[in-house]
Formats: structure tokens, sequence, C-alpha cells
């Protein structure tokens, strides 16, 4: 990625610094692969709700999925139809609820009964029909951090397959709500096709022994989780959609007339951002030499949250020599770590760092611990 270093270096850090035209291909390269099959792409907006993309996103005529009301909001605001909003999460509240209702969503995807039941409530109160897909937990092992898996039993998200047909027998039994499709999401960063294809396989099975007792699904969602490299951005700027969407069109088998939903937050807008700090100090320990950066876990929390690592490049030094580094943020918390050993260019005072692919979940998450301000946002254009 080329940075507009002259225009960095009159800013303050950090900031978020976007490149539109990645976002803006990769957008193009998920709607060739969906174009002529009945496919649907939401964006999970919980990955990234910063203004200018979203409203790219809108234009480039994504649906989005929402988890919580707030976002809902974001996504009324950012001029998203109702009728291209999925609403999931497991605890909606009555309120999020009403507010689903009243902006007529395409559909919420209900994590439990006592969900189901008052969604029911809240609709009929409202002389309302809501649509409603069950998010099924397929108990399938995603293989990726602990924290960002879904799809066990043991996770808190969806209906385990066991109790299945209870909810299935009950909502149809309810007035108010309509049961539209079957909703499924397993994790967030898998790189392997193995959990997508097991995922298929589950779909099939299901779709086979509920269309024998004549119940129509008309929407299959099987959510998101695509992964991105977060090792050599530049090599994969764009993820593999084509890769991606071809496991559903060889695995999958929709029934006439179904469409398949795809909910994707980190695979779109990922690889678009990067976090742009300035070299506070360089400080030599014992052992170690550290860059302490003017950006921290308040900043960008995934490497203190989920052990994850963004690649760092020194994007202003001219030295051709290297040296090994600690690269850590001047927060109090001894997770405040961007990564150790890391091989940079020789590195001094004021030089600009770039933490790669930070276009989800980084701004997003930003909090003002320490009482720090939020970082700002600066757009390619
Ligand atoms: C987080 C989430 C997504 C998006 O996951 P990514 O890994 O960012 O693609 C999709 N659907 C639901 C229900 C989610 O909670």
């Amino acid at each position: 990625m080329i940075f507009p270093l002259d225009k960095f270096k009159t800013l303050e850090t950090p900031f978020y610094y976007y490149d539109l035209n990645v976002l803006k291909n990769t957008l193009e390269e998920i709607k060739s692969n969906v174009s002529g099959v009945p496919f649907k792409v939401h964006y999970a907006i919980k990955a990234n709700a910063n203004d200018r993309i979203l409203s790219i996103i809108r234009e480039s005529g994504l649906g989005v999925d929402c988890v919580s009301g707030g976002e809902l909001n974001a996504a009324i605001k950012a001029g998203f139809d109702g009728s291209k909003i999925a609403f999931a999460g497991v605890g909606k509240t009555d309120k999020e609820i009403s507010a689903g209702i009243d902006n007529d969503i395409f559909c919420f995807n209900v994590e439990s009964l006592p969900e189901m039941q008052v969604i029911n409530e809240i609709a009929s109160n409202k002389g309302k029909t809501a649509n409603v897909a069950i998010r099924i937990n397929p108990n399938i092992d995603a293989h990726t951090h602990k924290y960002i898996t879904t799809g066990l039993n043991e996770n808190k998200f969806g209906i385990n397959l066991p109790q299945l047909d209870d909810i299935v027998k009950a909502t149809l039994a309810m007035p108010n709500v309509k049961l539209c499709g079957f909703h499924f999401h397993i994790g967030s960063q898998i790189l392997e096709k193995e959990p997508f294809i097991m995922l298929c396989e589950k779909i099939n099975e299901l779709q086979d022994k509920y269309e024998k007792q004549g119940i129509e699904i008309k929407i299959i969602n099987v959510g998101g989780g695509l992964g991105i490299d977060y090792n050599n951005p530049d090599s994969a700027l764009i993820p593999d959609f084509k890769g991606y969407f071809d496991i559903f069109k060889q695995n999958l088998k929709l029934r006439h007339g179904q469409e398949l939903h795809f909910e994707l937050g980190r695979s779109v807008v990922a690889q678009c951002g990067s976090l742009i700090t300035r070299v506070t100090y360089v400080k030599s320990g014992t052992a170690k030499k550290f860059i302490i950066v003017d950006a921290g876990m308040s900043d960008l929390i995934r490497p203190a949250l989920y052990q994850a690592h963004h690649k760092i490049e020194n994007i202003t030094s001219a030295a051709t020599d290297v040296d090994v580094y600690d690269v850590v943020g001047p927060i109090c918390e001894s997770s405040d770590c961007f990564g150790t050993d890391e091989t940079l260019a020789l590195t001094k005072r004021g030089d600009m760092i770039a933490l790669r692919s930070a276009g989800a979940y980084g701004e997003i998450m930003a909090s003002h611990y320490n009482c720090r301000e939020f970082p700002q946002s600066v757009y390619s254009d």
C-alpha cells in the first residue's frame, strides 16, 4: 500500500487511514462473485461503522447486519433501507426489538425461545408480523481463536441442534412472527475451507429433514467469518472471495426459490484500513529495545484482546539497516503491546509507523481508557 507521507507528516497522530480504492475494489470483487446466483451479502456493521465507509458500502448495494439497537440506528442513519437489515444478537432488549419492527427490517436472527416469544408479543402489540430466522448452532469448530469461535454447543450463541425441533414448532404456532430462514455464524477470521464445507453439509441435512416435514424455508443465512491475511496484507489486499463463494456454490444445495445470505464484516473492511502512529521514544532495556508509539490499546485493542498481530511497518525511516524491537503503546497495561521481537528499519523518535489491516474491529472498538481521545479518521481522497 502506498501511503501519502507528505500529507501524513502534517497530521496529528494516531489516526486511522482508509484507502477507499481498496474498499471499492473489494466491494466490486464481492459483487462480481455473487452476480448470477441468488446470493445476497449483508455487511456486518460491527466491524466498522465509520460514516464514509458505510456510505460507500451502501452505495455498492450491500445490505447490513446489525447486532444491537445502536447498530440499527447507525444503519438507518447511513441510509440503509429496513428491508436490507438483518438483526442478530443473543440479548436483544424490548426497545431494540421494537425499533427493528418499527423499521420493518428484513429479518430478526433469533437466538432463543424466550426471545422469539417477546418478538411475537411486541409485533402483536403493534399489529405487525416480524420476519424471523432461527440462529442455529451447528456445533462446528471453526479452528479460530476461542474468543471468536461462536458455533460450538458451549457457546452462548444460537439454538443447539437437539432443541431445534421444539423452537421451529413453537415459532410456526406464533401468529405475529413469520419463519423465513435458518441462520448460522460459526466464528470469525476463518482461514480454512473445511469449517465452511462442514457447515454446508450440516445445512443440507437440515434442509432434507425439514423439507420432509413440509416446512418451507426461504432464506439460508450462513453468517460471516471469512478471514484475511494479517501477515501479508499487500499480497492479499482483496481476500479470496471467489474461493469462499465457490465453497457454497459447490457444497450447499439451495432449493428452488431460496436465497443464500452472507454477513461479511472483517473481509470487507480490514485491509483498507491502517492505524498510523508516531514513535514517541526508542528506549533501550536490558535485553530489549522498545519502540514506544503514541497509539495504544485504546485505539486498537485486538492485540491485547485476542493476541492478534497486525503487520508493523516503519513508513518513514530511510534506513536500510534493521534492528529488533518490541513495539508498545503508552497505556498502563502490559498487554498494551503491538508486537514483540519485530524486525524493523532502524527507528528513531518521530518516525511514523503503520499497523496494517486495521480496518475491521479497529476504530469501532476504540475506547477512552486512560482518558485518551478517540483516534481521527483520514481518507485517501
Ligand atoms: C460478527 C458477526 C458477523 C461478521 O463476522 P466477520 O468475521 O467479521 O465476517 C456476521 N454475523 C454475525 C451474527 C456476527 O456476530
